[in-house]
């Protein structure tokens, strides 16, 4: 038996001895659908820019053409990507009973895409926006869609105003009910599988230690080493895309290859 493969066995033993696990994902999820990690130097879209001259919110209110050219390749990205086995191993853990909630980092919806029913997006998402000026909000698909298509910033049909996509950008507070509901659902579970994130996005990050602070049980599944491998049960430095599939696998959970996107 190789050391891999026990790691991978003693995260399915602390998967099958629990009801209440439950995942929290950042980048690396989502990585193997083409989606760049827009926080990594060499990822590429921070090349030619300052994430605080373009991604802020006060860049926001100033230059809200300077952060839509910038979200452009991004949200492009997003557009062409699909659900990867990663998500799709998730969604049937959930399906199985052995997941409770996903907490994630990423604004993507791919976790939705891919069958997950309990997601908590922390960092937002993509698929709402709300008007700077009457603070309505909007389906924004179809007017990203079109963004990415002509250039033309999102505009509120009621009043004009810009539209904002649903993201937190810098300086901006996470969303306080998705953070509140995200930090009860880590204090109450009893494992915690940390998934393509390197837990160093602050405050999401420090999710996975308080639920160790509560007792939960700690596996990691993620390239890069996190702050919290030295406290986790099991620590698998590898391709969660590829790693993932396998652990369903072995708690017995079915995966399917949907793409619930209509
Ligand atoms: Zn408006």
């Amino acid at each position: 038996v190789t050391a891999a493969a026990a790691s991978l066995q003693r995260a399915a033993e602390l998967l099958r001895a629990t009801h209440s696990a439950i995942a929290f994902t950042g980048a690396g999820i989502s990585t193997a659908s083409g989606i760049p990690d827009f926080r990594s130097p060499g990822s590429g879209l921070w090349e030619n820019c300052n994430p605080l001259e373009v991604a802020s919110l006060t860049a926001f209110r100033h230059h809200p053409e300077r952060f839509y050219e910038w979200v452009r390749p991004l949200a492009a990205a997003i557009y062409r990507a699909v659900p990867n086995p990663a998500h799709r191993a998730l969604a049937a853990l959930e399906a199985a009973g052995h997941l409770r909630t996903v907490i994630t980092q990423n604004i993507d919806a791919l976790h939705q895409r891919a069958g997950s029913r309990r997601v908590l997006e922390i960092h937002g998402t993509l698929r709402m926006a709300t008007c700077r000026e009457c603070r309505r909000v909007f389906e924004a698909e179809r007017s990203l869609l079109e963004f990415i298509h002509d250039g033309v910033i999102p505009l509120c049909s009621e009043c004009g105003g810009v539209l904002k996509p649903n993201v937190i950008l810098f300086e901006e507070q996470l969303p306080v009910v998705v953070f509140h509901q995200a930090r009860e659902a880590a204090h109450q579970c009893g494992l915690v599988l940390v998934l393509g994130s390197s837990l160093e996005v602050m405050p999401a990050a420090g999710l996975p230690l308080e639920a160790v602070h509560q007792g939960a049980r700690l596996v990691i599944i993620n390239n890069e080493p996190t702050y919290l491998d030295e406290r986790a049960d099991v620590v698998i430095h590898s391709d969660v895309a590829q790693v993932l599939p396998e652990l369903a696998c072995l708690v017995g959970a079915q995966i399917y290859g949907e793409d619930t996107r209509d």
